[in-house]
């Protein structure tokens, strides 16, 4: 008789992913090698072997964040592998938590992998058949992060990103391609490309193609929206910078291929501050051609990001980004006080500027741009909007429109007679809005 062997429970691994959507992207990639060798996932740091923090180090804030999971982990567990931006300054992590097992910088998939290796030895088996095809997503099953490249050129004074993660590195096209027609088969509905410059792809590789089905496809912007435009899902291009080229994607839009949005970092409107921040296309006439993109593409979405209080912006810089805010009229805009971030070089420079006046200069801010952003929801009341719906729970039902990214931006809140299912695109009528919200009801599932 053929005896039964007892198979030894496989080994688990907690994870914390801290961080913007570049590093969820990161952690994805850890957790789909780890599932494919065969380990599994603990839901609380006690039930786990070993837990790895993926951490963020942006700001300052962020790092206190990171170190305090850290601690929690160690606390909880005792076994914690430490990655991601903050791990690029080790020392800061040691100093305060010699006992950690390892701490690798972004993007060091390799290392993290080999440290849980030897932590917990890999399962006997390797189960690489559990693993979908798609990988493990973080994001609910309708909507992913597709990272298209590491690393930034730019040299922006605020920021350490070059530091912790390097020069720019993209990905041939047809690998971003691969993933991106797995995701859609696996259910995916809506595409989020990411990257820390999203049209500076390709520069770094001259543009090289790369094979994809029976073609050749060039590691270029618009080459890439093109293809990712022909499989099917919503695509949301994120961290666009105003160069030249971006205005040959707006026809795709119009051409209703990818969404009609675009997420532009602006930072700053004043020509002075944009140059201490040293933003990339700081140079270009942004208003002359947001004009023309909304002229091509009226349904065009603009989003972006501001800071406030940069070392050296006087009350007329600020009046200058709030005039230029009123004349842009940008649909979806978040705004941040400046932080000062250990190593950045805009720590150096002079006229800091005193946290009360950020505060009162943030909240000036906030009030011009909700009241742009309350006349233009208004304007898509009595529309009929396609919505993909994030959630159904006893609260009520939310999606978002092809104007909505999630996490940053507002939300649809849909009213239903009959049943709806989360991950499923509707047209709903909109009849309310307020500052950030659309409100409306179901007409009929597509
Ligand atoms: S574009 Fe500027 S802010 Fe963005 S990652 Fe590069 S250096 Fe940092």
């Amino acid at each position: 008789m053929a005896k039964t062997q007892a198979v030894a429970p496989a080994p688990k691994v907690g994870f914390v992913s801290l961080g913007c959507a570049k590093a969820l992207v990161d952690s994805e990639r850890i957790l789909t090698q780890l599932r494919a060798e065969g380990y599994e996932f603990a839901s609380d740091f006690g039930g786990a072997d070993v837990v790895i923090v993926n951490t963020c180090g942006f700001l300052d804030t962020a790092r206190e964040e990171s170190l305090s999971a850290i601690g929690d982990a160690l606390a909880e567990n005792g076994k914690v592998i430490v990655t991601g931006c903050m791990g690029a300054t080790p020392e800061l992590i040691r100093n305060v938590y010699p006992n950690v097992l390892s701490i690798t910088g972004p993007a060091q998939y390799e290392s993290v992998v080999d440290a849980v290796h030897r932590a917990i030895p890999r399962p006997h088996d390797p189960w690489a058949d559990l693993v979908p095809p798609q990988g493990i997503k973080l994001t609910p099953r309708h909507y992913a992060y597709l990272k298209i490249s590491e690393g930034c050129n730019n040299r922006c004074s605020f920021c350490i990103i070059p530091q912790l993660r390097g020069n720019l590195v993209s990905r041939p096209a047809g690998e971003v391609l691969l993933e991106a027609e797995k995701l859609v088969t696996s259910g995916v509905k809506e595409l989020l490309v990411v990257s820390q410059d999203t049209s500076a792809y390709g520069i770094d590789t001259k543009y090289a193609a790369s094979m994809w089905k029976d073609r050749q496809v060039k590691a270029k912007f618009l080459d890439l929206c093109k293809e990712l435009g022909e499989l099917g899902a919503w695509v949301r291009l994120h961290y666009v910078y105003p160069y030249p080229h971006v205005d040959e994607i707006i026809q795709l839009m119009a051409d209703g291929k990818i969404l009609p949005y675009l997420d532009i970092p602006f930072q700053h409107a004043s020509p002075k501050v944009l140059k201490s921040m040293r933003r990339p296309a700081a140079s270009e006439k942004v208003i002359d051609r947001i004009a023309s993109w909304r002229k091509a593409c009226p349904d065009m979405t603009v989003r972006s990001t501001f800071i406030v209080g940069f070392p050296g912006e006087t009350e007329e810089d600020f009046q200058y980004m709030l005039d230029w805010l009123q004349e842009a009229q940008l649909d979806r805009v978040g705004c941040f006080r400046y932080e000062n971030v250990s190593s950045a070089d805009s720590n150096n420079l002079e006229g800091h500027v005193a946290e009360e006046v950020k505060e009162e200069r943030w909240n000036r801010f906030m009030e011009v741009q909700q009241e742009i952003s309350a006349s233009r929801l208004q304007k898509r009341v009595g529309k009929t909007l396609d919505v993909l719906i994030d959630s159904v729970t006893e609260e009520g039902i939310v999606g978002r429109s092809k104007m909505d990214a999630p996490e940053i931006d507002g939300v649809v809140h849909v009213t239903s007679k009959g049943r709806v299912l989360p991950g499923t695109i509707v047209k709903v009528n909109i009849d309310d809005s307020d500052e950030y919200d659309l409100y409306g009801s179901i007409k009929a599932a597509t």
